[in-house]
């Protein structure tokens, strides 16, 4: 056994007999060679059957609230600083948000994100969700996520209370990178809604996006980050670049970074679901099985808040093709 596979075997057992790795043993895994890539992804993987079985989380989104956006996050086209030419919209109608959590539900997805693009929610703003919220809750009955951006602890706890699972709001990339991506807020503001969220209870999902331009240590650095705070869920969102951003013309990320930076987040991550959102159908059509079967064991249905994806019924498709459950 090569040096490199006899290192990953003796990273795996550590995570699996519950021990956290270093982060020097972190750097090392995360710059093995290509050659060993293969024995990192299979790790990963073994890593994550032997934690989390075969389930696959599958969770529909809603972008509840689109564009107009007065932060200024270079990759996203819902920002008003940027041309991005997107159709934009005020808070949808209660119904209309109803309707889709039902078409999530009656299409076998367990999970139905709530998404709102603005730095936070107005108390007005707050009272419509939390309506709209009851009525998911009174008429479907599906597991109600959300990401409204900065919340206070009041908010949060509202959320808490009308039996929210789960907030979500990424770091988006490491501390290091994160002021040449936004100058409207800051990395710390995130944390700070992220301690919130996770001080009244509810569910975390944080996580971020890989292939704006940062490093490969940058993304160990997000992904060590991302382990201290524990989430119950961590969506990789993988850059698409959008027309009008300051990230149009970012050069894309080979796929063997995603799958060494899946990898790692799974060692890091052992508990963690690992869920790879935007980007998936771009940079993982034909290879989608390699992130699933290499850490990733959720993924995001029926497509993201700016580009299609696949629908529901593709998805589980390709799932129980490769052996697991949805
Ligand atoms: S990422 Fe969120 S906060 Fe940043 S511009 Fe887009 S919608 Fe606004």
């Amino acid at each position: 056994m090569s040096q490199e596979i006899e290192f990953i075997t003796l990273c795996k057992n550590k995570v699996l007999s519950g021990h956290t790795i270093t982060q020097e043993e972190a750097e090392k895994l995360v710059n093995v060679s290509d050659e060993s890539l293969h024995f990192l992804s299979n790790a990963a993987n073994e890593i994550t059957r032997e934690i989390s079985g075969n389930l696959v989380d599958v969770e529909a989104l809603i972008n509840a609230k689109k564009g107009k956006c007065q932060e200024d996050c270079s990759f996203c086209s819902q920002s008003a600083f940027y041309k991005s030419g997107i159709d934009t919209y005020k808070l949808l109608p209660a119904d209309t948000i109803v309707q889709n959590a039902k078409f999530s539900k009656d299409n076998g997805v367990k999970s139905f994100c709530l998404v709102c693009a603005w730095r936070g929610p107005t108390q007005n703003d707050f009272a419509q969700i939390c309506d709209i919220i009851k009525e998911i809750n009174d008429k479907v009955g599906i597991e109600v996520n959300c990401s409204l951006g900065f919340i206070d602890e009041h908010m949060a706890l509202q959320l808490k209370e009308l039996g929210v699972k789960r907030y979500n709001h990424n770091l988006e990339s490491s501390r290091s990178f994160f002021s040449k991506i936004c100058t409207t807020h800051t990395y710390d503001d995130r944390m700070n809604t992220n301690q919130i969220v996770k001080k009244v209870g509810l569910e975390l999902c944080c996580g971020g996006i890989i292939g704006m331009g940062e490093t490969r240590m940058q993304r160990l650095e997000l992904g060590l980050d991302l382990a201290g705070l524990s989430p119950e869920e961590c969506p990789i969102n993988i850059l698409v670049p959008q027309k009008g951003t300051p990230l149009e013309v970012q050069p894309r990320l080979s796929l063997s970074e995603i799958l060494r930076t899946i990898a790692v987040f799974r060692f890091l991550m052992p508990k963690t679901i690992l869920k790879i959102a935007g980007g998936r159908e771009v940079y993982l059509s034909s290879e989608q099985e390699k992130a699933l079967l290499g850490g990733a064991n959720g993924i995001i249905t029926g497509g993201y808040l700016t580009i299609g994806g696949n629908s529901p019924v593709e998805d589980f498709e390709m799932i129980s093709k490769i052996g697991l459950e949805a």
